[in-house]
């Protein structure tokens, strides 16, 4: 779980908010839901064998209730929807959210035990206009930040009980090879068959190879949905690959599954950097007496943001108050709040320090104004106006400040672009 200090918290807020724009132009509104769900609901949605479940949620008990901090989104985003009961107002529903999940992995490179997720669902449409319509999305956010270099896997897990069907064929398949598996997935091959095939282990993509496709059990109405996709994907102009082994660690999913992975090695084995999939029985699963058809993806911020490009940074003070006497500081206080009822953002500096380290700092801020204050100014109702970036000064009555200072904005190069993102001042914090 790591601290996101301001430095970064600019690259964070530029994210979201390229996430934001994008996804509300597609009709998506953001829910907000809490942290902690019932136990239950992720055992039962995401699936009791999933690695998730079994070994990744931090769950405790307090006053009877079991509860779980959410390991995802989809899920408690499902419920919220269902509790809502949202089907009525609308036959189709766009939410997205943002924020931590949690889940007790063993940490590594891309891999946290809080990382952030922002994700998109959809209720209320059978797809297969929409899923492309969602990957064609999620490929645009990525090149919106940056991150080249990116694989679109698509695959399908069929309706009704393919899943099981395909669950029985693989086990079938694997049971005769188990010699030749890992120890993980010796004991996946009972539990949950369909985890052995995105094994990372090399013996048992050996085995796996082999194995028997999914798409080989469709029924024709899933086959065409699939069909649908791939026409809808191409007609967009999406590039993508089929990949038949794609399963994913959930086990809600039916029909369209996809994931979006980097094809750099920056990430090491974490290359998966949205992931997402139809899930049509789970609204129906909550207590919804009808069925709703709902499709959704989540793609983690921190792997994103190690592989995006170079974004915004902080924007120091337009102004920067240097007041050199104990009055001139009172002063400064008010005139400040003038400034800042204007939307004008400015710092007084108060350390009563000397001007050069007071002046030091302004230029570390990237400030584009300097207002000096001292006896002088005070006694004649005046102050200092500096331009830092003309390296020009006047001085002006101060209730002319406000038209001063505003000139100087609109005419002074905007300097934020000019210089880095304010680093640590040298010798911050000693006094010269
Ligand atoms: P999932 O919810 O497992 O489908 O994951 C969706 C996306 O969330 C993944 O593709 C990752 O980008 C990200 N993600 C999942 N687990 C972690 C984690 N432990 N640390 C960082 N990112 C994660």
């Amino acid at each position: 779980m790591k601290d996101i200090l301001p430095e970064q918290t600019v690259r964070w807020q530029w994210l979201e908010q390229q996430f934001r724009s994008i996804v509300e132009r597609y009709g998506y509104w953001e829910v907000r839901t809490p942290l902690l769900e019932a136990t239950e609901l992720f055992e039962r949605e995401i699936g009791e064998t999933t690695d998730v479940v079994e070994k990744e949620m931090y769950s405790f008990e307090r006053h009877d209730d079991r509860l779980t901090v959410r390991p995802e989104g989809t899920a408690g985003t499902a419920r919220a929807f269902v509790q809502g009961k949202v089907m009525n107002l609308q036959p189709i529903t766009r939410w997205y959210y943002i924020g931590p999940m949690f889940r007790a992995e063993r940490p590594a490179k891309g891999r946290y035990r809080q990382f952030h997720q922002a994700g998109c669902e959809i209720y209320g449409d059978e797809g297969p206009l929409c899923d492309a319509e969602l990957i064609a999305m999620c490929a645009k956010i990525l090149k919106a930040l940056g991150v080249g270099d990116v694989a679109i896997h698509v695959n399908s897990l069929g309706s009704g009980g393919i899943r099981e069907r395909y669950r029985d064929a693989l086990h079938a398949f694997l049971l005769p090879h188990r010699e030749a598996l890992s120890e993980d997935s010796q004991r996946r091959l009972h539990t949950n068959p369909l985890r052995v095939l995105d094994s990372k282990s090399k013996q048992d993509q050996e085995v796996v190879a082999e194995a028997p496709s999914v798409l080989e059990l469709l029924e024709p109405e899933d086959t065409e949905h699939f069909e649908g996709l791939k026409r809808h994907l191409d007609a967009l102009g999406v590039d993508y690959v089929v990949d038949d082994r794609l399963v994913r660690g959930l086990d809600y999913y039916t029909r369209t599954l996809f994931e979006l992975k980097t094809t750099t090695d920056e990430l090491g084995a974490q290359s998966t950097l949205i992931g997402g999939g139809r899930y049509d029985n789970m609204v129906q699963n909550l207590g919804h007496k009808k069925g709703v058809p709902a499709i959704g993806f989540a793609m983690g911020l921190e792997r994103i943001l190690a592989l995006a490009g170079e974004t915004g940074e902080l924007p120091g003070p337009s102004c920067y108050f240097v007041p050199m006497t104990e009055p001139a500081q009172v002063r400064a206080l008010v005139l400040a709040e003038r400034l800042r009822d204007a939307g004008i953002y400015c710092e007084v500096d108060g350390r009563g320090t000397s001007v050069k380290s007071m002046m030091r700092r302004a230029d570390s801020m990237n400030s584009r104004v300097c207002l000096l204050l001292g006896e002088d100014e005070l006694a004649a109702d005046k102050i200092t106006v500096k331009d830092l970036a003309a390296g020009e000064q006047e001085e002006v009555a101060q209730d002319q400040l406000l038209l001063a200072v505003r000139a100087r904005l609109r005419t002074s190069a905007p300097n934020v672009d000019a210089k880095p993102a304010p680093k640590a001042e040298k010798g911050a914090g000693t006094d010269d």
